[in-house]
C-alpha cells in the first residue's frame, strides 16, 4: 500500500472537519464578499507582503477608483503607485497594471480560469495562479503560502526543510489530498485561514479543529516546526538626506527604471556609514560641491524605514536656499494635491514639511 493512499481516510476527516470550522470561524473581509476572479488577483497581490489589517483600506480605495479590469488598465502608472502608495513592494502594483492591460488588449474581462494561462500574465505565481482558481472559479487547487506551509509541516510532522524541493513536493501532495474532497470547495482557504487564526507562528492547538489528526502536536513538535533555513541578515544603511527648499518648493528624484525604488519619488541622498564624523563630512561636501556653503538649515526628525532585509535609518537636514543658490535638481511644491508617490521612508519626511512649511 503506498504512503499516498495510507494518508486518505486522514486527509478526508481534516477536509471535512476545516470545511464546517471555515464555515462558522472565516473572517468577513472585503475581498471575500465577492468572488470576482478580479477582486481574488488584487487581494492576493496586495497580501503578498502585507498584513491582512493594512491591506483592508487600500483594496477598499483601489476599488473604488478601479472596480474593473478595465478601469485599472486604463489607469495612468502614477495613479496606480499613489494608490499603492505606503504598501512597499512597489513593482506588485505594476505588475497587476501590466497584467490588466494584457487582459483588457485581449479582449477580457476577467481574469482565466486555467493554470496555464494564469501563470503566463504579468505577476502571477504558482500561489497566486492556485488562489484565483481556487477562490474565485471553485477549482480545487492548491494555493500554498506561508500559512499553508506551516499547517501541513505540522499536520503531517514534516521534518525536512521547506526550502527543500523534495518537502515542497511532500506539502503539495498532502494538499492535493486534502482538495480531492470535492464538497468541499472552500477546503484551500480553510487551510490558509486555518494557518492565519490557529495554527500561527505559537499555534493554539487547544482552539485547533484539527488538533486530534495533528502528528505535530501529539508529537509536541508543533512550534518547531517548519524547519527554515537561517534568515537573512538584516543590513543597515545610513543616509544623509539634504532637502533643498525654494519658496514652497522642494527638490526631488524620481528613480529610474532599474534602481532601488524605481518609479518613485524621494529626496537626494548620499549615503555614510553611520558615524557622526562621516556625517559631517558627507554633510560639508555636499554643500561644497552644490555651492550652498553658508546657507540656513534646520534639522529634522530622523526616519528609519524597512524594505526587503534592509533597515535605511535617513539623517535629513532641510536647506532655505536664496535667489541665486538654485540647484539642477527638479522642484515640486510642497503640497499635499502634489501627484507623486513616495517610497515609504521619504513618504515621512514629506509628512514633516507639510507640518513645517
Ligand atoms: Fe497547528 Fe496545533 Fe492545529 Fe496542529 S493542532 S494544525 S499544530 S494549531
Amino acid at each position: 500500500m503506498s504512503v499516498v493512499k495510507d494518508l486518505n481516510p486522514k486527509s478526508n476527516q481534516i477536509a471535512l472537519l476545516l470545511g464546517r470550522w471555515f464555515s462558522e470561524a472565516k473572517r468577513d473581509l472585503p475581498w471575500r464578499r465577492s468572488t470576482s476572479s478580479y477582486h481574488v488577483w488584487v487581494s492576493e497581490v496586495m497580501l503578498q507582503q502585507t498584513q491582512v489589517a493594512t491591506c483592508i483600506p487600500y483594496f477598499m480605495r483601489w476599488m473604488e477608483a478601479f472596480p474593473t479590469l478595465q478601469a485599472l488598465a486604463s489607469a495612468s502608472e502614477e495613479k496606480v503607485l499613489k494608490l499603492w502608495e505606503g504598501l512597499g513592494y512597489y513593482s506588485r502594483a505594476r505588475r497587476l497594471h501590466a497584467g490588466a492591460k494584457a487582459l483588457v488588449a485581449s479582449g477580457r474581462e476577467e481574469l482565466p480560469d486555467t493554470y496555464e494561462e494564469l501563470i503566463k500574465l504579468s505577476g502571477i505565481g504558482e500561489y497566486t495562479a492556485g488562489a484565483i482558481l481556487s477562490f474565485a472559479w471553485h477549482k480545487p487547487t492548491a494555493a500554498i503560502d506561508g500559512n499553508v506551509t506551516r499547517v501541513i509541516s505540522r499536520l503531517f510532522c514534516i521534518e525536512s526543510l521547506v526550502e527543500e524541493r523534495e518537502t515542497k513536493n511532500q506539502i503539495k501532495e498532502r494538499v492535493d489530498l486534502i482538495l480531492g474532497q470535492k464538497k468541499w470547495p472552500c477546503v484551500m482557504e480553510a487551510l490558509i485561514e486555518l494557518g492565519a487564526l490557529v495554527c500561527k507562528k505559537q499555534p493554539l492547538c487547544e482552539r485547533c479543529p484539527v488538533s486530534g489528526l495533528c502528528e505535530g502536536f501529539k508529537e509536541g513538535k508543533a512550534a518547531m516546526l517548519p524547519l527554515k533555513k537561517a534568515r537573512k541578515a538584516m543590513v543597515k544603511l545610513y543616509r544623509f538626506v539634504p532637502i533643498l527648499c525654494w519658496q514652497d518648493q522642494v527638490a526631488l528624484e524620481k528613480r529610474k527604471p532599474g534602481e532601488v525604488m524605481e518609479g518613485l519619488y524621494e529626496f537626494p541622498y548620499l549615503p555614510f556609514d553611520g558615524s557622526t564624523d562621516h556625517l559631517e563630512e558627507v554633510r560639508a561636501k555636499f554643500l561644497k560641491e552644490h555651492n550652498l556653503e553658508g546657507v540656513r538649515y534646520q534639522k529634522l526628525k530622523e526616519v528609519t524605514h524597512h524594505f526587503t532585509h534592509h533597515r535605511a535609518t535617513l539623517y535629513p537636514l532641510l536647506f532655505f536656499l536664496k535667489p541665486g543658490q538654485e540647484t539642477n535638481h527638479t522642484f515640486y511644491p510642497v503640497h499635499p494635491e502634489t501627484p507623486i508617490t513616495f517610497s515609504s521612508g521619504h513618504k515621512k519626511l514629506w509628512t514633516q514639511l507639510h507640518i513645517l512649511l
